[in-house]
């Protein structure tokens, strides 16, 4: 395959989690104008909804699914069920996350392990289940959202640093396993953009001034710049591309 057709998504089927807003409901966007139908997947009905109305009036094939992905038995219902409907899933972003601030000395142990099962066993509990029909079929395209934390450490968040440092890591474990099988595994690690779940450090002024000047390219992303790497690592363009992670950070982690 040469030329555009090897970003071209046409004729597949992408299941991204935490696709209601943020970074997610940019990634589902990005691969549904690239040709891929999408289904988005998140626990608030409403907020899938209208996400979904936003994808169909740009004329993207949009479908919804209710679920709350730190449940592993409800997560393999649901995605069985998309199979069982003739729906099968081509392209899994596992993007779904939450952060939670506080030092570490006082870190909640009910917070960390919620932290720890949004964020991290997830990813191994939508892997796992969509991997299994994937392996049937002799192909799949799986992309986990990580961090420049799975490099690097803030204070505040070593809880969320280290699940998205097991993000990275998972990613590996999943190319070693499922590479032979067809599947192509892979992580993005978006450096700073201004979603939900960054509200506090937006509101920050000490810490918009650090991120500039930390930043090489002297800004915070915008989360449409996320999209090529998504639609590069869903497509075939990526076929020999297994265990990376893709750093998309404005040169944050390139750089001291
Ligand atoms: P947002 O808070 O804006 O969006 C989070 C999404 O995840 C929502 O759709 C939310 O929907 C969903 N979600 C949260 N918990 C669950 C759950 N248990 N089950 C199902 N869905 C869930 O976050 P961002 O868009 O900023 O982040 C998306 C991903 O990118 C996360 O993994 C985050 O860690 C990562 N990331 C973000 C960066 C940034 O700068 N913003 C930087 C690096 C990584 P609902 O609450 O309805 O379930």
């Amino acid at each position: 395959m040469i030329g555009i057709d090897m970003f071209s998504l046409a004729g597949r089927r992408a299941f991204v989690t935490g696709g209601s807003r943020g970074i997610g409901l940019a990634l589902a966007a990005g691969l549904g104008r690239a040709g891929a139908e999408v289904i988005i997947a998140a626990r608030d009905e409403t907020a899938l909804a209208s996400a979904a109305d936003s994808l169909r009036a740009e004329q993207i094939k949009a479908g919804i699914c209710v679920l709350d992905v730190s449940q592993h038995d409800r997560v393999r219902m649901a995605v069985d069920a998309l199979e069982t409907a003739g729906q099968p899933i081509d392209i899994l972003v596992n993007n779904a996350g939450m952060q939670h601030r506080q030092p570490l000395h006082e870190f909640d142990i009910d917070m960390f392990d919620q932290l720890m099962a949004t964020n991290l066993r997830s990813v191994f509990s939508v892997s796992q289940a969509v991997a299994g029909h994937m392996i049937k079929r002799g192909h799949g395209k799986i992309i986990n959202i990580a961090s420049v934390t799975s490099l690097l450490a803030r204070p505040g968040v070593a809880p969320y640093t280290a699940s998205k440092g097991a993000v990275s890591n998972l990613t590996k474990g999943m190319a070693a396993d499922w590479a032979p099988l067809g599947l192509n595994c892979n992580a993005i690690a978006p450096g700073y953009f201004q979603t939900e779940l960054n509200a506090a450090l937006m509101a920050d002024t000490d810490f918009n001034d650090w991120l500039i000047n930390r930043t090489p390219a002297r800004r915070w992303g915008r989360v449409d710049e996320l999209v090529g790497a998504c639609v590069f690592l869903a497509a075939p363009a990526s076929d020999f591309v297994n265990g990376q992670t893709l750093f998309v950070d404005g040169g944050l982690t390139a750089t001291v």
